[in-house]
């Protein structure tokens, strides 16, 4: 089943709201196998809209349109889908007393403009509007369905849901699929060298399909298939995954909504370990990602940001000899930081990172993106040096999350360099 989407409202085309309503559509349409083959955006003009609707029923089986269902001059939407299959507009006695209703209650008469919106084009139906006045349409008309839903973004949705979902799987009938997608989260690896290494499984896909894409801090694999159940989908996905975990069996993190810092979360949990952190670069971001997950009080002891040479030596206990000597962006002061606050906590890993984030404060020995990263255990410390110069903001983030993979390898006994 091909779709367009039409999406009616100047207030789209003079960039003053974003089509929020078509991405949710896309989403839901794609969950069901209904393949959008074009979007359109289309202000509040008739000869335009019907233009546009005469495009898509050329060449697909579904067009929806949202947005122009209201009772204004310039909701055009009924208008413009009962010219384009030659059906007058008629009231539909259901939706007039419906709408009648919801005046009184409220004390007041609808207006003929209220009343336009519960005709229907001839031969079709109105869908009902649970949280609003206007109804949505539909038209079928010539082997192709036209549906109409409104334009605020909760009154389709539960439209959709309720209406024109379980409508188009009616319609597919048994060739109604469902897609279904997986993302695997990979680190230590680049997109290219990715690619390079399970290039066969990528070109030889066809379902699930397995697209690769770059993501800050790390590479995500999406796996897409289309099949009849959704067992059958589950199925077809743990099969791709594994053969994916096979080549590549140090790099998956997490899948889905499975961040770097639950995985992290998750390595100390079944170890039954607690962290500490002390950060200087990266402000306090560490931490702050550590207890976004739920359940981090289990495991984070808590973190010190130690920005100045004086809280390094006084609260973290590094030495004034090793920061003269090797200064604070050091691989010295960064597993000085991580044994610091280890014993501070008394914690079994602590994490440390220092690092130069620009713009300013580079030299040539120490240029802008230089960081350092510690891990402290019971078995001692492990530093890794990077240089990733971008913005402030960049620089953190990729800091952290380079930080917690350290983590996450160290606890779960993965040699840092592997993988
Ligand atoms: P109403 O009865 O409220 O007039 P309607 O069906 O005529 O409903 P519009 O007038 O086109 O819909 O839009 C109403 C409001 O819904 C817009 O002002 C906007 O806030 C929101 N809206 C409309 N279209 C979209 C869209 N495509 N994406 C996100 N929001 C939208
Ligand atoms: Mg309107």
């Amino acid at each position: 089943m091909k779709a367009e989407l039409v999406s009616v409202g100047t207030e789209l085309l003079l960039g003053e709201i974003t089509d929020t309503n078509a991405v949710y559509m896309s989403q839901r349409l794609a969950e069901i196998g209904v393949d959008v083959h074009f979007r359109h955006t289309v202000g509040d003009n008739l000869g335009r809209i019907t233009s546009v609707l005469e495009l898509a029923l050329s060449r697909c089986d579904v067009v929806i349109i949202c947005g122009g269902l209201g009772p204004t001059q310039d909701d055009l939407t009924r208008e413009a889908i009962s010219e384009v299959t030659g059906r007058p507009l008629r009231p539909d006695p259901v939706a007039e007393e419906h709408l009648r209703e919801f005046f009184r209650r409220r004390g007041y008469t609808p207006t003929s403009n209220n009343l336009k919106q519960a005709t229907c084009p001839e031969g079709g139906m109105l869908l009902e509007n649970t949280c609003g006045t206007a109804p949505g349409v539909l038209v079928e008309h010539e082997g192709k369905a036209i549906i109409a839903v409104p334009g605020p973004p909760p009154e389709m949705r539960e439209m959709l849901q309720r209406e024109v979902l379980p409508y188009l799987l009616r319609r597919q009938g048994d060739a109604a699929t469902i897609l279904r997608s997986r993302v695997l989260r990979l680190c230590d690896v680049g997109e290219s060298t990715l690619v390079a290494e399970i290039d066969d499984i990528i070109r030889g896909q066809t379902d699930p399909t397995v697209a690769p894409y770059a993501s800050p801090g790390e590479v995500r694999l999406r796996l897409a298939t289309k099949a009849a159940s959704e067992e059958d989908a589950v199925r077809k996905l743990d099969e791709m995954e594994a053969r994916l975990r096979e080549r590549v069996p140090q790099n998956i993190y997490g899948v889905d909504e499975e961040t770097m810092e639950v995985a992290v979360g998750n390595a100390l949990v079944e170890r039954e370990a607690t962290l500490a952190v002390a950060e200087s670069c990266t402000g306090g971001l560490v931490a702050s990602r550590v207890t976004d997950v739920p359940g981090s009080s289990r495991y984070f002891l808590g973190g010190v940001v130690a920005y100045s040479n004086e809280m390094k030596r006084d609260v973290l206990g590094v030495s004034a000899e090793l920061l003269k000597e090797f200064g604070a962006v050091s691989e010295q002061c960064a597993g000085a930081m991580a044994e610091g606050v280890r014993e501070l906590h008394g914690a079994d890993f602590a994490l440390a990172t220092t690092g130069i984030a620009g713009p300013g404060g580079g030299t040539p020995q120490k240029p802008v993106g230089l960081v350092y990263i510690a891990v402290a255990d019971s078995d001692g410390t492990v530093c890794a040096q990077h240089n990733w110069p971008g913005t402030r903001d960049q620089f953190k983030q990729r800091v952290s999350q380079m930080a917690l993979n350290m983590l996450r390898k160290r606890i779960l006994g993965i040699p840092l360099e592997a993988g």
